[in-house]
């Protein structure tokens, strides 16, 4: 089943290439690593050089793609994009190096689920721009050597922690995405607006940067499906009232939690009295696999003090047992 607060992309989604930023200036937020790649950029233009390897890491739908596509545009150069779990032998790389011209990027998505052989191959593209990998099966098996030309690889991940140390050190820049500013998801709206050709009025675009759990594609995900009813209830005009109501619909509250969230505090409360309990324990009580909880609701809980992490385990903080209407047990003790 969706879920409409999930960051990742929907099999079934295709999102308006249009509403994508071409240039930095026009990316909204992320602005310190914007300041940093902006220097690094002009550096490598001015010396006419391949930009350093940058690795991208944050939770899906933060705009890891669309910031590598905006760099390989500031420095006018082309991008071939392909993701880890596309790549299963060092033979399918090469064959991705081997389109690149000098200065190029080459985009790796999910780059830590890279088979292990592939990322062998891939340290010595990156560290001296060569591979040496084994053409053929058995008897007639060799070696060969290519050379390949100064190319920068962006890679983007949602978990820095699972990059192997190797590939890590290779990358000369590394970025961590943060969750973005409601001021700046509301400037993403107006944005998307704009492009679909829909009116929305200032506290119609705050209120959708509010539920969009900190992450744009899910603001434009919320932005249609407001659209949506704002036409077919309303005027076409996206207000607040036409955002709360049509939110209220999803389940979404108005701290941008959805009922997966709430059960998932809830549980915690009811069976656990609100914790500490280990975050496997928690995704086997909500029938989540481990990763997903991990990706998908914990950041934004954490982030937003819902819950907080100790040695013993998770505990769901005083703030969320009162957005839940719940008394925190150190209440009832006094
Ligand atoms: P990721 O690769 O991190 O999963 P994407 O780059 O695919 O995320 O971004 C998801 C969507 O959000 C894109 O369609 C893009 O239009 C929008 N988006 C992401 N970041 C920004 C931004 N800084 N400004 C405007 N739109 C953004």
């Amino acid at each position: 089943e969706e879920r409409i607060l999930d960051g990742n992309l929907f099999e079934d989604e295709s999102e308006l290439l249009s509403i994508r930023p071409q240039k930095l200036r026009e990316y909204i937020g992320q602005q310190k690593i914007k300041d940093e790649l902006s220097i690094y950029i002009q550096a490598a233009l001015q010396r006419e050089e391949a930009l350093d390897h940058v690795l991208l890491y944050g939770p899906p739908g933060l705009g890891k793609t669309t910031l590598a596509m905006v760099i390989a545009n500031e420095l006018e150069v082309n991008v071939q994009t392909t993701s880890g779990p596309a790549i299963d032998r060092p033979g399918d790389l090469l064959a991705i190096l081997n389109e690149l011209s000098p200065g190029d990027i080459l985009f790796i998505d999910e780059i830590h689920r890279l088979p292990r052989v592939v990322e062998e191959v891939l340290y010595s593209a990156m560290e001296d721009y060569f591979v040496d990998i084994i053409i053929g099966q058995g008897p007639s098996a060799h070696p060969v050597h290519f050379e390949l030309p100064p190319f920068t690889l962006i890679g983007a991940t949602t978990r820095a922690g699972m990059l192997s140390q190797p590939l890590r050190d290779r990358f000369g820049i590394i970025s961590h995405m943060e969750y973005y500013q409601t001021e700046d998801l509301k400037l993403i709206v107006e944005r998307s607006s704009q492009v679909f050709s829909t009116e929305i009025d200032e506290s119609g675009a705050q209120e959708i940067a509010l539920r969009s759990r900190g992450t744009p594609r899910i603001a434009n995900r919320l932005l249609r499906r407001v659209r949506d009813y704002a036409q077919v209830k309303g005027n076409g005009l996206i207000t607040k009232d036409i955002t709360q109501a049509s939110l209220d619909i999803l389940a979404i509250d108005d701290k941008g939690l959805d009922t997966l969230d709430r059960r998932l505090l809830m549980t915690m409360i009811e069976q656990y009295n609100g914790g500490p309990v280990g975050i496997g324990t928690i995704a086997v009580n909500i029938g989540e696999d481990l990763e997903t909880v991990e990706d998908m609701y914990e950041p934004f809980l954490l982030q937003n003090g819902f819950l907080q992490r100790t040695p013993r385990g998770r505990i769901v903080t005083p703030y969320a047992y009162e957005h839940l209407g719940m008394i925190h047990p150190d209440t009832m003790k006094e």
